[in-house]
């Protein structure tokens, strides 16, 4: 995902104290868990275990999101006896669940730590995902896929960064940023055969001549006109009107509307770009503001805006190379080093990324930081003496109870209400508030990539398809992990397909996303990136029941985080006002953290939020 603008969260320091001031009772002395000092049940994992090298049906896989749907559905589980005391619960495992424990164990180096996660690994959206190809091992990223713009990372973030090893600047050096220019590799457009005269696969978006590109485009002349001279002609769209009136009227009318009414293109050239920001706003082009498209991608990629305002501060200039071959599994299974080290040996940004992870250490009885997979929290309440929170969770289809000194809840903002009954009503509707947006990304190995070569081609956008688009991996070798460079190497294909419905927007989109691909069968998927991948590379030779090695579905039916981008979304007065705001106050001794409770489906997001998290919890300590 790329991302365009980063979001200040206007949260102080003493805005942070204030809040615990309504906290409840007096907070514990000394580390909570030698108060109760049960060590718990052995909950280690086998030796063989290792979810990156599972495929299929990934993400939101099969026994990782019933248990809460029942819940939500309004099963109850009752609290037992706490089998077990931490100083800190976290509920949910992603990179700010990680992030709120070491932030934790920094100030306090002997507490112990208790992270809960519903996943069979941890990471959260940040997955690796593993692939056999030939006899060697392909990495991939399942979600979370790179630090973007890293310099526009809070301070506390960077820090994060560097503490736990990763030097991004680095990057210039593993990321090879001139690979598919020097093959000549570029952009296509596959056109559906609904709005368009055929389906048809088109090369050389961006990088041919307009003419040349409209002209093999299965367009109408009108049509063909339009896109090029939405492209080329020096026309400011809105002439006349003052950089700050362009920039209200971008902010409330969509990028469909504005092509619309002031480019004044024809229907195909609306149906072209309807779909195009899917995996990024994951809706229609009818509902992201015009604005936001001159800070999309690396600009210019979309017509009509170039003469009518220019491009002024927003994302930063680094480019977008900031990825590991897992994505940010890479920052989550660093994370795991610093918290649990046994759990992956090494010292380097590097060696972490061929180094194999020992999931049996990640929950050893009488650690001082364990990490619990498999397990779905169902409640968090405080004791009747306000003295502790109890964390109840469901793991193999029995209850368990633990006792939390504290309590991080960095799971997702939308299911705390339902974990957190006792939390105030405002409260609660601000958490609910945010509405996962769902998204797939399928990786798909292939023995070699020279069909992708021979026909010039990096990335390919379907107008109207099942997958938004495949593209070929970022080119990144580091440590002792290789890229394969050479198109007749292995490639892990990335596809994303986004649920869209033309009668329906935003939050009930995604709702209705969610149900339809946690219902999808693993067969359909495939279906889909066969379907595709012909189209695609079929006249190069490609056969998809022949070439196609694996396939997994990363899953996200609570993908990502909603961010108050859109065009319906209100101004709200104050910053309190905001629903996120009201959510993520600290209550006795919860606190919420993850990237939801910033609004920004970022990994900046996640980490700063569980900073704020953990201060309230220190504060309150
Ligand atoms: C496909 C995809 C691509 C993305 N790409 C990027 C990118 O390139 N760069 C970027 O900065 N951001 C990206 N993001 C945004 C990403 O969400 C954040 O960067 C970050 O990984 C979120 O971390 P988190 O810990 O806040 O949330 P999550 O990763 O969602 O982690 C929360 C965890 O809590 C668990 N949980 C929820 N409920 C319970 C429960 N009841 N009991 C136990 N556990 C529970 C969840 O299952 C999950 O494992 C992407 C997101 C997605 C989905």
């Amino acid at each position: 995902m790329r991302y365009v603008v980063g979001m200040t969260d206007g949260i102080t320091r003493r805005d942070f104290l204030n809040g615990t001031r309504v906290a409840l009772g007096a907070s514990l002395l000394g580390p909570w868990a030698e108060l109760f000092g049960a060590p718990g049940a052995d909950f280690r994992l086998p030796p063989d275990y290792y979810p990156p090298a599972r495929t299929g049906l990934r993400g939101s896989h099969g026994g990782a999101w019933e248990v809460m749907h029942a819940r939500v559905a309004g099963e109850r589980w009752s609290a037992g006896a706490p089998e077990e005391a931490y100083d800190l619960v976290v509920v949910g495992a992603g990179i700010s669940g990680l992030a709120s424990a070491f932030f934790y164990r920094q100030a306090q180096p002997d507490a112990r730590i208790l992270l809960i996660d519903n996943h069979d690994d941890f990471g959260g959206h940040a997955k690796r995902n593993e692939f056999r190809v030939g006899n060697g091992t392909r990495i991939a990223y399942g979600g979370t896929e790179s630090i973007d713009t890293p310099s526009a990372y809070a301070e506390v973030s960077q820090r994060l960064l560097r503490e736990i090893g990763v030097d991004t600047e680095r990057f210039y050096d593993y990321y090879d940023q001139s690979l598919y220019d020097d093959l000549g590799l570029g952009y296509a457009v596959a056109f559906d055969g609904t709005n368009f005269d055929q389906r048809k696969l088109v090369k050389g978006y961006g990088s041919v001549p307009w003419q040349q590109f409209a002209a093999e485009a299965p367009m109408s002349e009108k049509a063909r006109t339009d896109l090029v001279r939405a492209f080329t002609a020096p026309v400011d769209y809105l002439s006349g009107m003052s950089r700050e009136e362009k920039v209200a009227l971008l902010e409330r009318t969509s990028y469909r509307a504005y092509l619309r009414d002031y480019v004044k293109v024809d229907e195909q050239v609306l149906a072209l770009y309807q779909r195009w920001g899917m995996s990024y706003w994951c809706v229609g082009m009818d509902e992201v503001p015009a604005i936001d498209i001159l800070y999309y991608g690396d600009g210019g990629d979309l017509p009509g805006l170039e003469h009518t305002l220019t491009r002024e501060g927003g994302r930063g200039s680094e480019p977008y190379i900031f990825h590991f071959p897992d994505g940010n599994a890479s920052v989550a299974r660093l994370l795991v080093r610093q918290l649990i080290p046994a759990a992956l040996p090494g010292s380097t940004m590097e060696d972490s990324v061929t180094e194999r992870l020992r999931y049996g250490e990640l929950d050893r009885s009488g650690a001082p930081v364990r990490l619990r997979l498999n397990s779905t929290v169902v409640n968090a309440a405080h004791t009747a003496d306000e003295g502790a929170v109890d964390v109840t969770y469901v793991r193999d289809g029995r209850v368990h109870t633990v006792r939390a000194g504290q309590c991080v809840m960095a799971c997702y903002n939308s299911a705390i209400p339902y974990l957190c009954p006792e939390l105030p009503e405002a409260q609660r509707q601000g958490l609910a508030y945010n509405v996962k947006i769902p998204l797939v990304y399928t990786k798909v190995a292939v023995p070699h990539w020279r069909w992708f070569a021979d026909e010039g081609m990096r990335f390919v956008f379907y107008t109207n398809d099942f997958y938004k688009q495949v593209e070929l991996d970022y080119p990144v070798s580091l440590g002792e992990y290789r890229f394969g460079a050479s198109p007749d190497e292995p490639m892990i294909l990335h596809m994303c397909h986004v649920p869209m419905f033309d009668e329906i927007q935003g939050p009930e989109q995604w709702r209705e996303g969610r149900r339809e691909m946690l219902a999808r069968p693993f067969a359909d998927f495939e279906h889909h990136v066969r379907d595709q991948l012909d189209q695609a590379i079929g006249q190069a030779g490609f056969d998809a029941a022949r070439d196609i090695t694996g396939i997994t579905v990363n899953r996200w039916a609570h993908g990502y985080s909603y961010s108050p981008d859109l065009l319906w979304e209100p101004d709200y007065a104050t910053d309190a006002a905001r629903p996120w705001v009201r959510g993520r106050q600290p209550f006795g001794r919860i606190s919420i953290a993850n990237s939801d409770a910033g609004a920004a489906a970022t990994t900046d997001s996640a980490i700063k939020q569980a900073y704020r998290a953990v201060e309230e919890r220190l504060a309150f300590a």
